[in-house]
């Protein structure tokens, strides 16, 4: 493995959906997102909602994926992504996203009698991610 790189495996509990080698790493930590390359000092750290950006090697376009959560090793060449879910921008269906989106709506508006609204926030807010993220331009 080159110096220069970093070894990056995206896993889901029912899934691998990366293992590649990238120039960088861009993933949304609880607290901001953050970046790291080659030779970065060993941490962990949990994540939220976003996206996962990858620079491949000698590649100009990112690589992209929706995530949930989850956590993230960080070593000097190794990266594993233990993630609660990750689709890659490409995977995402848009129409099911949208299902989703709709159905936690309803949920919010019929209220917290009825429905766990955290649950249904926790829910709109995944749905909103994967639309944007389904919609970018690379
Ligand atoms: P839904 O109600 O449609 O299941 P959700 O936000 O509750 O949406 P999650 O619990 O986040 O779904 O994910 C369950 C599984 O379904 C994961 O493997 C996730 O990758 C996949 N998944 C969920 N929504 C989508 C989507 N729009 N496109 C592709 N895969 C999806």
């Amino acid at each position: 493995m080159s110096e220069e790189n970093i070894q990056v495996e995206i896993i889901t509990p029912t899934s691998k959906v990366y293992s590649g080698s990238v120039e960088s790493f861009i993933a949304p930590g609880v607290e901001g997102y953050f970046g790291v390359l080659p030779r970065h000092a060993p941490y962990v750290v949990a994540m939220q909602v976003g996206e996962i950006k990858l620079k491949g090697v000698g590649d100009a376009n990112l690589q992209r994926f929706a995530t949930s959560g989850g956590f993230a090793e960080i070593l000097p060449h190794k990266i594993t992504v233990l993630a609660e879910t990750a689709e890659s921008a490409a995977n995402i269906d848009v129409n099911r996203a949208e299902n989703a989106i709709s159905r936690a709506k309803k949920r919010i508006e019929e209220g917290r009698k009825t429905w766990d609204i955290d649950r249904a926030h926790a829910a709109l807010a995944r749905g909103f991610n994967r639309m944007a993220i389904a919609k970018k331009k690379l």
